[in-house]
């Protein structure tokens, strides 16, 4: 991913901000920590931009100082694939905020657009699919399976009522 001479202002903010004086060595020292919806779309970016929906926050590793709100389209003048990726994943996880978790299923979720192999290893990685006397202790089965859910192009009825229960524990994690 090539890096990309970002707005001036964020660009200032940032270099203040990073004990590294160059913007190639600074954006080195960061990445995204939250994201927050602005439903009016009232925010502007650190960077001057108005109109902000999604405002993300990033924070310097090594200082721990925060910035925000940043839109998406600064957060790609980073030139991280970590930072785009962290980008989509807290996206995907607001979205599965507005729905209800207790009642979701796993169709609705991918029908949505919210299902991808990445997004389905991040929830892994996040702890979604716990060991339990299910999956022989040790979630990785369960994983394996939903992944396998996700390629399928169709259920039976017992996949359907498992994959469905594995989607319902997604509200231990957003
Ligand atoms: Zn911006």
């Amino acid at each position: 991913m090539g890096i990309e001479k970002p707005a001036p202002l964020l660009m200032n903010e940032v270099l203040k901000n990073s004990q590294s004086h160059t913007w190639e060595k600074a954006i080195a020292e960061w990445e995204v920590s939250g994201q927050d919806e602005d439903f009016e779309s009232l925010s502007v970016c650190v960077c001057g931009k108005t109109g902000l929906r999604y405002k993300y926050i990033i924070t310097n590793t090594m200082t721990r100082t925060q910035l925000h709100p940043i839109g998406s389209e600064c957060i790609r003048h980073f030139g991280s694939q970590n930072m785009v990726d962290t980008v989509e994943y807290l996206r995907k996880i607001t979205e599965l905020r507005k729905r209800n978790l207790g009642s979701i299923t796993f169709q609705e979720i991918k029908d949505a657009g919210i299902l991808s192999r990445k997004f389905i290893t991040a929830l892994y990685e996040k702890g979604l699919f716990q060991p339990n006397k299910f999956n022989r202790n040790d979630g990785k089965n369960d994983f394996q399976f939903y992944l396998n859910m996700f390629n399928s192009r169709s259920m039976s009825d017992k996949q359907r009522k498992k994959a469905d229960v594995l989607t319902r524990e997604l509200r231990k994690l957003v």
